[in-house]
């Protein structure tokens, strides 16, 4: 199951749904996926990853960049994490997956980016959900990739076949 609407904000209520389902394992991607780009975590994300554990599931953060940002962002997570992933090269998200010890169909990755969290996670075999980024108030700059994102979106929304599976996590 791929779950292809763009959500907000990865909910608080998701992580039980997933144990629920078999999964053991959650990847996120860090910027504009769980904070805006390069910011530290806040209360409210680590209460978030502190809930998921208490579920009995793994996280890692599977992230672009330098091991220093995650290591700040990681501070009060204490969680594993990959730096400079070089995502969507598959071989990172399998590489992710022995870390956690889990098979890729007991894991989910969360990211904000088709081309790059989803795709990888897809062509590595883990089941996915793409959240809507995150941009501050006023911040109005698309680029071309989530201009192109929109429009294969607004298709795969379109399509009847598709329509019943995209919300079958979480409702
Ligand atoms: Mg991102």
């Amino acid at each position: 199951m791929s779950v292809g609407t763009p959500r907000p904000m990865f909910p608080a209520y998701l992580p039980s749904t997933m144990a629920a389902l078999g999964y053991k394992g959650i990847l996120f991607d860090i910027d504009n996926t769980l904070v805006h780009h390069g910011d530290d975590s806040t209360p409210e994300v680590d209460a978030l990853f502190r809930h998921i554990h208490s579920l009995g599931l793994k996280t890692l953060l599977l992230s672009d960049n330098s091991a220093a940002r995650i290591e700040r962002f990681n501070r009060n997570i204490r969680t594993l994490f990959i730096a400079e992933a070089g995502k969507p090269d598959p071989a990172a998200y399998r590489r992710a997956c022995a870390m956690l010890g889990l098979p890729p169909e007991q894991v989910v990755c969360v990211g904000d980016q088709l081309f790059r969290d989803i795709r990888g996670a897809n062509s590595a075999g883990l089941d996915s959900i793409l959240v809507d980024f995150i941009r501050l108030p006023g911040e109005t700059h698309y680029g071309k990739k989530r201009v192109l994102e929109k429009v294969i979106l607004w298709f795969y929304h379109r399509d009847p076949r598709r329509r019943g599976r995209l919300d079958g996590i979480g409702k």
